[in-house]
């Protein structure tokens, strides 16, 4: 229950409160509190909102209601019982709503945005005998007398039902008579208490970078105050162990402490990690967890017993009160960058997030983005180098094959040279990893008689084949159809063809060529649920898997010791397209790949298959040399006055009806700011110019770095509201162009 504050009025008189919903909401709302309800700022509470009730958070300081009797406030109508929202994650919501330019409450709904965990937990039911029966009462049938007995020989703890029915062995509706009949009580039962990590385990012994990298950092927790570091290590450098070491010393300073995870399958390997560590595992959040988890998560970081987060982007709005270090993990990974709803970049807020609560932040990365390196080299981040691989192992050696000249035969994607590797290092009894970021078995399928193409009815893209599942799927809304026999458009039958690889493709033509070899496909199709993941990399790490062929979701983290060999199938399928970070991205991708290969004893080599073995980025992978390449990257981003040499925003105008969105494009167009205060480009299609059958037009808006692009947005938009039926969506500092 909240606790008085400073502010409590003693008077008589009501008072006005500011309280923010979880709503498309710019500003609280004002609601009066009696002077006894004792609110204060951050108290979650119930109020009216029109003829239902809502729950928000009282967001400031109170004020005497206006002497003004027309305006008639609706009153608070209770305070929830769970912990206050903590001053700096209110600042923090603001802050964010802000500068995405988003209303308010819908960032505030992203802190809250499990009810259930703002009252008192109900806790599960458990049964155990009564007093009277402790003694073993006489006469009961033999079923009642094996549930008695049990319950005595293990000493009457209670257990919910089904468990206790498993335990001792009688079925449900036995325990349900004893209790009916008295033998039994019905207890409440508590949630296990988290256990907690333990910081005194033995760690390994660091080597001499490791150890001054993590005396670093602890001294900046003891510090305290506001201290990025960028941890830049090459992939096998111990990045984790240091940022370990910076995580169990902010743990006995008592802070709290957020870890963020590009993506969720990076977790499975992390956890196991990080539990040989701490003696426990962390509390995870994530999208796919489930309603009772976090609920019970969300609340015991509200009330500080989960003293450890490690969680996806979107575990940086929970709330909570004593959280004293944040670590991006793999801070270059565009997943941090949220599409959808409140558009934006977790690093970048988690940044403002230590900012505000004035504690330090870890950014660990081998491939650091051209924006991070710029602060560290600017002297804004602390730089912290592991130049070397754990234990003496060698970075992998990346050969580019030049798909012009040594060309896979027809109808095949494996260049003779990257055959022969791959043949070499299974007699060997070594293992190899195939890369191409393509699911499915081909993205495209082409009928030969009247060439006709499949393509998605909603979208602007083409249909993908999944031979395993049987149909032809679309990969930005999932439409889905059949796999057809004949062609719809002129009926011929078996003349359709499939076009181009996809994963299933590739392990097809692996299999032909080596029926010996254990292959598996790791996509995301195959590692859908946490079990699969955990078990594929369980396979892959007990030697069980010869060849893994998958896409991006098997390029990141993952350590598997016998893997020795790396084969990019197609390494400029990430250059396609107008990105303005495409080749940033390729190479950390890339990067990210061949660093799998030849972490301990036997050395690693990655093969690259390229058209494009000439371009900087090709050739920065194969002679390592990453800082030239983000110096030439970040001097032709300069020439073009593009972030983070000057700053960028999106505006993308959606609809179903195309005549309309192309107007109103064309509206913000001409009631641009003047050419000085921001170069407006555009509208032009976006590259997906149909999604989920919406038409979308995107203007791209430039501006100075010192100017102020939120402000210059604000006027404009306000001025140029959509029509019904056209959305437009901001997005700043945009990274998909899509
Ligand atoms: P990174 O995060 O930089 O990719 P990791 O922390 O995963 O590197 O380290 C790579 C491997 O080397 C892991 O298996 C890790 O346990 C091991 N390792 C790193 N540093 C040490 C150390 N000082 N002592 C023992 N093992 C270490
Ligand atoms: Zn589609």
């Amino acid at each position: 229950m909240p606790l008085a504050c400073a502010n409590v009025r003693t008077s008589e008189m009501e008072v006005r409160l500011p309280v923010l919903l979880p709503y498309r909401l710019a500003h609280p709302y004002d609601y009066v509190a009696t002077p006894d309800a004792s609110l204060c700022p951050g108290d979650y509470v119930r109020v009216p909102l029109g003829r239902r009730e809502a729950i928000g958070v009282v967001w400031d300081e109170g004020k005497p209601p206006p002497h003004n009797a027309g305006i008639r406030l609706k009153a608070i109508v209770e305070a929830m019982p769970a912990p206050r929202m903590p001053e700096v994650l209110r600042r923090f919501v603001e802050w964010v709503a802000a500068y995405t330019m988003t209303p308010m409450g819908l960032v505030l709904r992203m802190t809250m945005n499990i009810p259930e965990a703002l009252v008192a937990p109900k806790l599960a039911e458990g049964l155990r005998l009564s007093q009277e029966s402790l003694a073993g009462p006489e006469g009961l049938s033999p079923k009642r007398k094996q549930l008695v007995d049990f319950l005595v020989d293990s000493g009457n703890a209670p257990r919910m039902k089904a468990a206790l029915a498993r335990a001792s062995g009688v079925t449900p509706a036995v325990i349900e008579g004893a209790r009916k009949a008295g033998l039994l009580e019905t207890v409440a039962l508590p949630p296990p208490p988290f256990v907690q990590p333990d910081t005194e385990r033995q760690a390994p012994e660091l080597s001499p970078p490791q150890q001054s990298a993590a005396d670093a950092l602890k001294l900046a927790i003891t510090e305290g105050g506001f201290q990025p570091s960028l941890l830049d290590g090459v992939t096998g450098s111990g990045k984790t162990e240091v940022y370990f070491e910076a995580i169990a010393h902010a743990l006995r300073l008592g802070r709290q402490v957020l870890v963020l995870l590009p993506e969720i399958a990076l977790g499975i390997q992390w956890l196991m990690r990080f539990e040989e560590r701490f003696g426990t595992r962390p509390a995870v959040w994530h999208s796919e967890l489930g309603r009772a988890e976090r609920r019970r998560n969300w609340r015991a970081v509200a009330e500080g017993e989960a003293r450890i987060v490690v969680g996806a982007r979107s575990a940086l709005f929970l709330p909570f009160p004593e959280l004293g270090l944040i670590v991006v993990d793999e801070e270059h990974d565009a997943s941090y960058k949220q599409e959808e709803g409140v558009i934006y970049q977790a690093r970048d807020m988690a940044i403002v997030r230590a900012k505000l609560g004035e504690f330090p932040i870890v950014l660990a990365s081998a491939t650091p983005s051209l924006e991070t390196m710029r602060n560290a080299e600017g002297g804004r981040y602390a730089h912290l180098h592991l130049p070397d691989r754990h234990a003496g192992a060698d970075l992998p050696t990346v050969r580019l094959i030049d798909l012009r000249k040594d060309p896979p035969p027809r109808g095949r994607w494996l260049s003779p040279t990257l055959r022969a590797a791959l043949e070499q290092t299974l007699k060997a009894g070594e293992q190899t990893m195939l890369f191409l970021n393509r699911r499915g078995y081909a993205p495209l399928t082409l009928c030969r008689n009247c060439g006709h193409r499949f393509r998605c009815p909603a979208c602007t893209a083409w249909l993908v084949e999944h031979r395993q599942a049987g149909h032809l799927l679309c990969h930005h809304c999932g439409f889905s159809e059949p796999e057809p026999a004949a062609c719809p458009a002129c009926g011929a039958e078996g003349r359709l063809v499939p076009c181009g690889p996809g994963v299933e493709r590739l392990a097809e033509e692996a299999r032909a060529d080596f029926p010996e070899a254990r292959i598996a496909i790791m996509t995301s199709d195959t590692i859908g649920t946490a079990g699969a993941a955990a078990d594929l990399v369980h396979r892959m790490q007990a030697g069980e898997i010869d060849l893994l062929v998958g896409t991006q979701v098997m390029a990141k983290g993952y350590h598997f010791p016998k893997l020795t060999l790396v084969g990019v199938v197609d390494a400029d399928l990430g250059l396609a397209g107008g990105d303005l970070r495409a080749g940033e991205r390729c190479y950390q991708m890339l990067h990210q790949v061949a660093g799998r290969a030849g972490r301990e004893a036997q050395p690693g080599t990655a093969y690259l298959q390229t058209y494009l073995p000439e371009t900087p980025v090709m050739q920065a992978l194969a002679q390592g040399r990453r800082d030239a390449f983000l110096e030439a990257e970040a001097r032709s981003r300069e020439a073009e006055a593009m972030p983070p040499f000057g700053r960028l925003a999106a505006l993308i105008v959606s609809g179903v009806d195309e005549t309309a969105v192309a107007r109103y494009a064309q509206r913000l167009r001409q009631t641009a700011p003047e050419e000085k205060a921001a170069r407006v480009l555009g509208p032009a299609p976006a590259p997906l110019a149909m999604l989920r059958g919406k038409h979308r037009v995107r203007l791209l808006v430039k501006t100075g770095p010192d100017t102020l692009l939120q402000k210059t947005l604000h006027g404009w938009l306000e001025a140029s509201p959509p029509p019904n039926g056209v959305k437009l969506q901001v997005d700043i500092d945009p990274y998909s162009f899509l």
